[in-house]
């Protein structure tokens, strides 16, 4: 499997316990992910291992068998495929397509993160002319693919993966987890204090140990997207990862990132991709229409929104000089 590397770690976790726990470092959905259980349960850490694993084989646009689907125009999709595919098609629709998982091409096209390459206009053009969702066409398990397109769940897999750590942790004796996929985090019940784990959200104009502000959760995800997390620049301009599905360009976002705080690790994950893309006002608004998920939106002007959900409860750090506001339904 093609190992990125997460160039930064999104979230910092101040996951501290007493107690003795098992901890694992892997790689897996293309990415690092860290495992910490109190206490200590070495069955359900491998059961996760192995989840983890199988999800990677099946999901990775870069070596799972996603890719052998995309390449052959299509094929049998598993357990995991089809379902994330209909999660994927249902957040798309919600989110008027600024999330959306049929840009496989215009996402190869790219490649942000291992070549330092801009496309000429018309490569963009036919790229984006195979987003329609006409041209992906699943009926039983069997998806066909035609008009060039790919698909790609690189913005909700890694959510979604968690979603399934969660429910091993559910069935479980463990009564406290963090677990980060790519910088992406699912706190599962609590310390052994009887405390909430406290998860820091990374300060994107520092470096990857600064931290912004910390949220005390339990039974949450916590899903950052931002343009400091993979990019390259050219002449002065930064291009990045999260791109626009209008223009094919990397996402010109009022935001510098956009974290999501979920009851859902799939729609999360979908969420931060596609409201960092319609940047901070349509993302409020979106927020205001719907329930489930709490907003920390980080304004290029330095200004820190977060949805009332949090008000109370976040803790900002005091080294930092960004302003605060609090959006409210
Ligand atoms: P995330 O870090 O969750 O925001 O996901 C970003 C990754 O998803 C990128 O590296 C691309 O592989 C893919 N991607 C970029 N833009 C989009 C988009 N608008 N919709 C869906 N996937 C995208
Ligand atoms: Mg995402």
């Amino acid at each position: 499997m093609k190992k990125l590397l997460p160039l930064i770690l999104i979230l910092l976790l101040f996951a501290s316990c007493t107690a003795s726990g098992t901890e694992r470092t892997l790689y897996v959905m293309d990415t690092v992910a860290t495992v910490k259980l109190f206490p200590e349960n070495e069955k359900a850490a491998d059961e996760i291992e192995t989840l983890l694993s199988d999800m990677s084989d099946s999901l990775s646009a870069y070596d799972g068998k996603l890719k052998e689907i995309n390449d052959t125009g299509g094929g049998e999709m598993d357990e995991y495929l089809s379902e994330l595919y209909l999660i994927s098609k249902r957040m798309c629709d919600a989110t008027s397509g600024a999330f959306s998982p049929y840009l496989g091409s215009l996402i190869e096209l790219w490649s942000v993160g291992e070549k330092n390459y801009i496309p000429a206009d018309d490569e963009i053009k036919k790229a984006l002319a195979t987003k329609h969702e006409a041209n992906a066409n699943f009926s039983g398990n069997m998806l066909s693919l035609k008009n060039g397109q790919r698909l790609n769940f690189g913005a909700i897999a890694k959510g979604y993966a968690t979603d399934k750590v969660r429910g091993i942790l559910i069935e479980s004796d463990v009564s406290g987890a963090v677990v980060s996929i790519g910088g992406n985090v699912y706190v599962h019940g609590e310390k052994d204090n009887g405390e909430k784990f406290l998860v820091a959200v990374r300060d994107p104009q520092g470096s990857e140990n600064e931290w912004i502000l910390a949220l005390p959760l339990s039974e949450r995800f916590v899903i950052t997207s931002g343009d400091y997390e993979r990019f390259f620049e050219e002449d002065g301009r930064k291009y990045h990862h999260i791109l626009d599905p209008e223009t094919g360009y990397p996402a010109e976002s009022d935001l510098l990132a956009c974290c999501v705080v979920s009851e859902n690790g799939a729609e999360g994950d979908a969420l931060s991709t596609a409201l960092y893309v319609m940047g901070k006002e349509t993302a409020i608004s979106f927020w205001r229409e719907r329930e489930g998920f709490e907003l920390v939106l980080i304004g290029r002007d330095r200004t820190v929104t977060l949805t009332e959900g949090l008000a109370e409860s976040f803790v900002p750090n005091e080294e930092k000089e960004y302003t605060y506001e609090v959006a409210k339904r």
